[in-house]
Order: structure tokens, then sequence, then C-alpha cells
């Protein structure tokens, strides 16, 4: 399935640049702040921009939080859903980091 292995991409993705900063050499408590902050920074700006995105989907209902396109058929311990008819809906307005990558999004305002 598409969205399975676009997860699973994610995943790599980020287990990636786990490895990678282990690479990185921090010596001085300040390296480490600096590296820290600047990680802090850029998922701060990732959900930002991932819930002005969610709130302006079209596929993002606004009455239960959910996405009504997203859907995984397992389980995924590491996302708030919830089992709908068989299938695992993402509760988006939780997870806006989804929609910042989400190859899906569609604008409401057409
Ligand atoms: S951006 Fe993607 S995950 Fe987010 S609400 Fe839209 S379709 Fe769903």
């Amino acid at each position: 399935m598409l969205l399975k292995s676009s997860f699973y991409r994610i995943l790599q993705g980020i287990a990636f640049l786990l490895t990678n900063s282990k690479k990185v050499r921090l010596t001085t408590k300040k390296n480490k702040e600096d590296y820290i902050t600047d990680i802090a920074t850029v998922l701060a700006n990732i959900m930002l921009v991932g819930k002005e995105k969610t709130i302006k989907c079209q596929y993002y209902d606004t009455s239960t939080g959910f996405c009504t396109l997203l859907k995984f058929d397992v389980d995924v311990p590491t996302l708030h859903v919830a089992n709908v008819d068989g299938v695992w809906r993402v509760k988006v307005d939780k997870h806006p980091e989804i929609c910042v990558a989400c190859p899906y999004w569609r604008s409401k305002y057409g």
C-alpha cells in the first residue's frame, strides 16, 4: 500500500538522521546546547507549518480531528489513531507533522 510504504520511508529518514547525528562531534556543553536548540527549532517549524496545512486541507475533519483520507491497515502505536470501519484513521490535529510532508494535501479553498 502506498501510504504504508510512505510511512516506512519517513521512518527510514528519521532513523538515518538519528544515526548520522551521532557522528556530529559534540565536545562542549555549548555545542550540545546549540545542537539541541537547532533540532528544537526545526521541529517547532515543522509543527507550525504542519498545523497550517492541517487546518487548510480539504481532508481534515474539523469536528473529529481525523484525516478522512489517510488510513492504515494496522494500528500504529506512535500515532493517535482510531479504528473506523476496519481501517485505522489518524487524528491529524494531534500530528501536524504528518500533514507537513503529506503528498495528498489539497486546499479546502479550491
Ligand atoms: S495533509 Fe494529508 S494527512 Fe493531513 S489532512 Fe490532508 S490528506 Fe490528511
